[in-house]
C-alpha cells in the first residue's frame, strides 16, 4: 500500500490479532523444539515492586503460556545493590536452561537500566537492548532487534504498506525506540527523519511523511492536520489519561479520516512488543541447538 490520497477512514491495524498469528507460527517452532527435547525459556527479573511493571510481566507470563514458552518471573528488593542484580544476570547467562532474560524496566533509583542492561549475554538479549546488540543493528548484523520497533516493522509489513524508497518519519530518539526504528526503516530503503522534542515546526516534517512512526509519550502529540493524506500512522505511545484511561500520542479521532491506515492504543503496537520479546525467545532457543552459529 502506497500513501496516496485518502479514500476513506484508515484501516486499522489490529496488533491483538497479529500478535495471535504470531503465537500460532511459533507454537509450531516450540514444537519442533520439543521434538528434539528443548523447551523455549523465558526469564523475566524485576527489580521492586512496581505495579505498571507487573502487568506488563503479567501480560509476558500469559504469552509466553499462548506459545508454549516455559516463563519465570525472579523478583530483587527495591533497595537491591547493582552488584546482586548483575550476580543474577550472570547465573542466568550460564543457565543451558535460560534461553533469553530480560529486566523489566523501569528500574528503581539509582539502579542504572543502560548499564544494567549490559549484564545480559548478548545471546540472551531477547529485548536487544544491550550495546552489542544495539551497536551491531547498526551495521546490520543484530542477533536481536529491539522488540517495540520489531512489533513495528511486522505490522507494517502484515498491513502491506511500502517501505522502500518511501518518506518515513519518527518522532522520538529514544534508545530503546525512536532511534533503532529509524535504523530499521533505513535498512528496509526508506528516507527517514527522526523529530524530537527540539525538531522546530514537528508539523511540516509529519505532514511529508508515507510512514509516521510516532513515539514521543505525549497523549493526542499528532493530529489529523499533521498528517499526510493516506498515511501509515504507527502510535507507539502508551499514556495514561488523568480518568485512568490509556491514550497513545496520535489523536486517532482526528487522524483516522485522514490517513491510509492506523494503529489504535490499546491493541496496536503494545500486543506486538511482548509478541516480538516470545519469537526472540524462541529464536534464542533453536540458536542453542548450533552454538557458534549466531
Ligand atoms: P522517551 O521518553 O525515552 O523518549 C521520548 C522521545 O520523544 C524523546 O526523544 C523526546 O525528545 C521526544 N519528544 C517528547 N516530546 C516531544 C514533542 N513534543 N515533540 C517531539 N518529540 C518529543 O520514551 P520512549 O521512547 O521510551 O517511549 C515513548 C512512548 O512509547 C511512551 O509513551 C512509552 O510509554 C511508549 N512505549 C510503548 C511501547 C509499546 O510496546 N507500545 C514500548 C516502549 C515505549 P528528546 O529526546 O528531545 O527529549
Amino acid at each position: 500500500m502506497a500513501a496516496s490520497g485518502a479514500t476513506g477512514p484508515a484501516r486499522v491495524i489490529d496488533g491483538v490479532a497479529a500478535a495471535r498469528e504470531v503465537y500460532a507460527r511459533l507454537r509450531e517452532r516450540v514444537a519442533a523444539l520439543g521434538r528434539v527435547k528443548i523447551r523455549p525459556a523465558l526469564t523475566a527479573v524485576l527489580v521492586g515492586d512496581n505495579p505498571v511493571s507487573r502487568i506488563y510481566l503479567r501480560n509476558k507470563t500469559r504469552a509466553c503460556a499462548e506459545a508454549g514458552v516455559r516463563s519465570e518471573v525472579l523478583e530483587l528488593p527495591a533497595g537491591c545493590p547493582a552488584q546482586t542484580l548483575r550476580a543474577t544476570l550472570a547465573k542466568l547467562n550460564a543457565d543451558p536452561g535460560v534461553h533469553g532474560i530480560l529486566v523489566q524496566l523501569p528500574l528503581p533509583q539509582p539502579l542504572d537500566a543502560s548499564l544494567v542492561a549490559q549484564s545480559v549475554a548478548p545471546a540472551k538479549d531477547v529485548d536487544g537492548l544491550t550495546w552489542h546488540n544495539l551497536g551491531a543493528l547498526m551495521v546490520g548484523q543484530p542477533l536481536f532487534e529491539p522488540c517495540t520497533p520489531r512489533g513495528v516493522m511486522a505490522l507494517l509489513e502484515r498491513a502491506g504498506v511500502e517501505i522502500d524508497a518511501r518518506q518515513a518519519v519518527v518522532v522520538g530518539r529514544s534508545v530503546i525506540v525512536g532511534k533503532p526504528m529509524a535504523l530499521m526503516l533505513m535498512a528496509r530503503g526508506a528516507t527517514v527523519t527522526i523529530c524530537h522534542s527540539r525538531t522546530r515546526d514537528l508539523a511540516a516534517h509529519t505532514r511529508r511523511a508515507d510512514i509516521l512512526v510516532v513515539a514521543a509519550g505525549r497523549a493526542g502529540l499528532v493530529t489529523g492536520n499533521m498528517v499526510k493524506p493516506g498515511a501509515a500512522v504507527i502510535d507507539v505511545g502508551i499514556n495514561r489519561l488523568p480518568g485512568g484511561k490509556l491514550a497513545g500520542d496520535v489523536d486517532f479521532a482526528s487522524v483516522r479520516p485522514v490517513a491510509g491506515c492506523i494503529t489504535p492504543v490499546p491493541g496496536g503496537v503494545g500486543p506486538m512488543t511482548i509478541a516480538m520479546v516470545i519469537a526472540n525467545t524462541v529464536l534464542a532457543a533453536e540458536r542453542s541447538l548450533t552454538p557458534g552459529a549466531a
